[in-house]
């Protein structure tokens, strides 16, 4: 689940200054990103302001953009920054929101173009052995839906994603304990063996992996299990079978995935037709960023 081909060739059109693709961009972004924002902002106008700026630093930082990310994750990575950055001013006493934003230091790295080139070797290196981990976790998890181990997946996000203890996970799922740590010893072995099959995720130690703190940061920031677009869409029809429904529903509402529920309220709104606040929010990205797009060297 690399960056979808789609989004590969708009963000090269976009490198080579075409104002269409910037235009697809916006118009395919921008309601689950002010979605996601809306969950986090009780005003509007502070949410828009802050879509606006994240499509600028999408272009801004679009030199430093590692092609396999998805595009969606990367949008949501600096948005993300930028809310942090905005309760950190604006609202100090939000702890709380700013937990659930746990930005790391990497955006940084990607939203300045003046970084000195030793910082941005290291930061390369570091940001290529995360992906390496991210395909491993990613390739875990579309083994256990291909194979419909569900329960093994929602265990996994209770214990390494969620921080929930193991009587809490055995409760909640109606499990022994011991059925749950067999099972997340039976997972760590597979991450082992999954981040030791790759050159570039090998330096990840299993006691790496057992620290759930790192997973579960790298876990929610690249949203490792979150769900194609297309399968919230089913999921809204109710056209998904019983166990996708229920994880689905798990994911999403008791985990509280909010990049999936910044899509699902974004479909949602998609259905009742939209409204003109929209098409209002992506004029507005479009012109203040158009500027700088023309202004980007030919390659
Ligand atoms: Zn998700």
């Amino acid at each position: 689940m690399a960056a979808s081909e789609g989004d590969a060739y708009l963000i090269e059109a976009v490198q080579g200054g075409d104002q269409d693709a910037w235009r697809e961009v916006i118009d395919r972004y921008e309601g689950r990103l002010i979605s996601f924002a809306r969950r986090m902002l009780a005003q509007r106008g502070e949410a828009e302001d802050l879509v606006q700026e994240t499509f600028l630093g999408l272009l801004r930082s679009l030199p430093n953009y590692d092609r396999r990310r998805s595009l969606e994750t990367y949008l949501f990575a600096i948005l993300r920054h930028k809310l942090s950055d905005h309760f950190r001013k604006h609202h100090p006493g939000r702890r709380q929101s700013l937990d659930t934003l746990e930005v790391d230091d990497a955006p940084q790295a990607w939203l300045s173009t003046e970084t000195p080139s030793g910082y941005l070797a290291e930061a390369e290196n570091v940001a290529a052995q995360r992906q390496a981990l991210v395909d491993c976790l990613r390739q875990y998890v579309e083994q256990c839906r291909t194979q419909s181990r569900f329960q093994e997946l929602m265990v996994v996000e209770m214990l390494m994603v969620l921080g929930m203890r193991n009587k809490e996970v055995a409760a909640d799922l109606g499990l022994t304990e011991t059925a749950v740590a067999g099972t997340k010893f039976r997972v760590l072995e597979r991450w082992r063996q999954l981040t030791q099959a790759s050159e570039a995720a090998r330096e990840w130690r299993e006691a790496d992996l057992a620290a759930t703190s790192t997973v579960a940061r790298i876990w929610r920031e690249e949203g490792v299990s979150c769900l194609k677009r297309s399968t919230l869409g089913r999921y809204l029809l109710g056209a998904l079978d019983d166990d996708w429904t229920s994880y689905v529903e798990f994911h999403a509402e008791v985990g509280g995935c909010d990049r999936c529920l910044a899509n699902l309220d974004d479909l949602r709104s998609e259905d009742e037709g939209g409204d003109d606040t929209r098409e209002q929010l992506r004029q507005r990205c479009f012109a203040s960023s158009i500027g700088f797009l023309s202004r980007r060297p030919e390659t």
